[in-house]
C-alpha cells in the first residue's frame, strides 16, 4: 500500500515538474517571440522614417551603394563616402558583438555626408545641427564632410578621419537603436557610443570643461536630466565613464545583458539594477567612489578632441 502511494507521489511530482518545465519553455519562447515582433515592427517604422529623410535630400546628392550600405554624398565628397563605407564594413560586426548575441541587423544602412555645416543644420534642425560633426537621427547616420574640419590636401586625412571622425560613434547609436527598439535613454546611448569609439579607436573626448577635478554630476542627475545639465561635455564624459565602470566591475558581456533587457522593454534604471545585481542607489554610490579615484591622467596624447563638435 505505502509503496503504491510512494509510486503515485513520484509519478505526480514527475508530471508536475515536466509540466512546469514545459510551461517555462513555452513562456520563454513566447517572450522571445514577442521581443522579436517588437524589434521587427520598430525596424519597419524606422525604415519608413529613413526613406522619408533620404527622399527629401536635394537631387544633387549621389548615392554610393555597396553591400547594404548606401552613402549619399556630394560629388566632391566621393572619397569621403568611400572611407565611410569601409569604416562601417570594418567595424559593424566588431561593435555589434559587444552589444548583442548573434548578429545585429545590418540591412538598409543609410548615411548622409553633409557637405557643409549649414547643410547639416538644415537636415537636423538648428538645435541638433548646430556644432554637430555627426548625428544618428531618424534611422540615418549623418556625417559632416571632413572638408569642414580637416585639411584634405594632407594625404593622411583618411586615417585622421577614420580615427577622430564620428562614424563609429553614430554607427553604435544605430546598432543600439535597432537592438533595443529605441528603448535606450540618451545618456546611456551616448555613454556606450563613446565607449565604442574609445575601445575601437582609442578616441576619448577630453577638454578643459570636462576634467574630473571639479564637482561632478551624480548618476541620478545623468539619468534624470542628461540633456538639461549645464556642463554638457562633463555629462558626456561621465556617461562614458559609467560604461567603463560597468565593464571593469562586471565584465565585457555586461553590455550584451543590458541591451537584452532593454530590448525586452525593461526601463533603463531597472535594466542597470539587473545587470549590476544591486539597487540603483548602490550602483550610484559604488560608481561615484570609483570615479573619485579616476584622474585626468587617463587621457593619452590622442585623447584631445580637435574642433569641438557634437556627435
Ligand atoms: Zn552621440
Amino acid at each position: 500500500m505505502s509503496l503504491i502511494v510512494a509510486k503515485r507521489g513520484f509519478v505526480s511530482s514527475f508530471i508536475t515538474i515536466t509540466l512546469a518545465w514545459l510551461a517555462m519553455l513555452l513562456s520563454n519562447s513566447v517572450i522571445h517571440g514577442l521581443v522579436r515582433v517588437r524589434l521587427d515592427l520598430y525596424q519597419t517604422w524606422v525604415g519608413v522614417q529613413q526613406n522619408w529623410e533620404v527622399s527629401n535630400l536635394p537631387s544633387y546628392y549621389k548615392a554610393l551603394k555597396s553591400e547594404s550600405i548606401t552613402v549619399y554624398h556630394f560629388e566632391a565628397d566621393r572619397d569621403v563616402a568611400l572611407v565611410v563605407q569601409d569604416l562601417i564594413k570594418d567595424y559593424f560586426d566588431v561593435v555589434a558583438s559587444d552589444l548583442v548575441t548573434g548578429t545585429a541587423r545590418r540591412d538598409g544602412i543609410k548615411v548622409v555626408v553633409s557637405p557643409t555645416v549649414p547643410a547639416l543644420e538644415s537636415s537636423l534642425g538648428e538645435r541638433y545641427g548646430r556644432n554637430a560633426m555627426g548625428a544618428y537621427w531618424r534611422g540615418v547616420i549623418w556625417v559632416l564632410s571632413p572638408v569642414e574640419w580637416l585639411d584634405l590636401t594632407d594625404p593622411l586625412w583618411p586615417e585622421d578621419f577614420r580615427r577622430s571622425g564620428p562614424v563609429i560613434h553614430e554607427m553604435t547609436h544605430l546598432i543600439l537603436d535597432r537592438s533595443t527598439a529605441g528603448n535606450i535613454p540618451v545618456w546611456l546611448d551616448e555613454g556606450i557610443a563613446q565607449y565604442e569609439e574609445f575601445k575601437q579607436l582609442g578616441y576619448e573626448w577630453i577638454e578643459p570643461a570636462n576634467r574630473l577635478d571639479q564637482p561632478l554630476y551624480s548618476l541620478s542627475q545623468l539619468a534624470d536630466d542628461f540633456t538639461g545639465l549645464a556642463n554638457e561635455p562633463l555629462a558626456y564624459r561621465e556617461a562614458h565613464l559609467l560604461v567603463r565602470y560597468l565593464i571593469e566591475s562586471k565584465g565585457e558581456k555586461v553590455l550584451v545583458r543590458l541591451v537584452k533587457s532593454l530590448a525586452a522593454g525593461v526601463p533603463a534604471k531597472r535594466a542597470l539594477e539587473k545587470v549590476y545585481g544591486s539597487d540603483f542607489s548602490v550602483l550610484e554610490r559604488d560608481w561615484s567612489a570609483w570615479l573619485a579615484g579616476q584622474s585626468d591622467a587617463l587621457a593619452g596624447p590622442d585623447s584631445q578632441r580637435g574642433d569641438a563638435g557634437w556627435r
